[in-house]
């Protein structure tokens, strides 16, 4: 049976799943961790992960005691499927479908069916993760109706009731930093700026305000500009 206030938290180590992470820490009474290894270009933000538990850690004891393990899944399939802007050393532009290069195809549908079963594994009755259709890159798999097809799946695939929350879902990137503001103060923005990384190229060489990243990709210019709406309305 899952424990009620349970939460398995998809954790890339970027802005928004360490945004999510703090909401699961500040609602439920035992919060895991899922991350996956798929090859990405970005392959830095993975080591941002362990940086940003042991600094989540560091920042707040109470959610310290609350946050157990850590699964960090090794997924090379995606890359063996072939190219995308993600995964391999191909320019970032828009597809004649009008997807970007980025997109890697059931990469989403994939991660979630991964952390249905450890959820279901672990006892853990309810699934957060950062998808996003407000500020998005447009991928077809952050979208709600999506997420809402996926939890039918599982708990009928699997036979079980487990919950996909997706509290970014109808937030701006703005609202994604002041929501980070609410759960864990200045501090808790402070360490998403310093130790998240979002830059699809996986720069990490610049400090921007918004924090590390090319400065130009996709990634970087939604979080550059929120971060910009988030200063001006504070
Ligand atoms: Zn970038």
């Amino acid at each position: 049976m899952a424990q009620e206030n349970s939460a398995l938290v998809v954790f890339s180590g970027g802005q928004d799943s360490t945004t999510c992470l703090a909401w699961a820490l500040s609602r439920f009474e035992r919060v895991e961790t899922i991350g996956f290894d798929y090859g990405q270009r970005h392959a830095v933000e993975l080591s941002c992960r362990s940086v940003v538990l042991e600094r989540l850690r560091a920042l707040r004891p109470d959610w310290a005691g609350k946050l157990g393990g850590d699964a960090l899944l090794s997924m090379d399939v995606f890359r063996q499927l072939g190219e995308t802007a993600l995964t391999h050393d191909v320019a970032i532009s828009m597809n004649e479908n009008g997807l970007p290069s980025t997109f890697v195809p059931g990469r989403n549908l994939v991660f979630l069916t991964l952390a249905g079963a450890q959820a279901y594994r672990r006892g853990i009755k309810r699934i957060v993760t950062g998808v996003c259709e407000t500020d998005f890159s447009g991928y077809p798999d952050c979208r709600d109706d999506t997420m809402k097809a996926l939890q039918v799946a599982l708990n009928l695939g699997m036979q079980t009731r487990l919950v996909i929350d997706t509290p970014l879902m109808w937030r701006t990137k703005a609202q994604t930093w002041k929501l980070a503001l609410k759960l864990g103060g200045a501090a808790l923005v402070e360490l998403i700026l310093e130790h998240t990384h979002t830059c699809y190229r996986g720069e990490r060489g610049e400090r921007h305000t918004w924090g590390y990243g090319c400065g130009d990709c996709p990634a970087c210019l939604l979080r550059a500009k929120g971060y910009a709406e988030y200063l001006r309305d504070e």
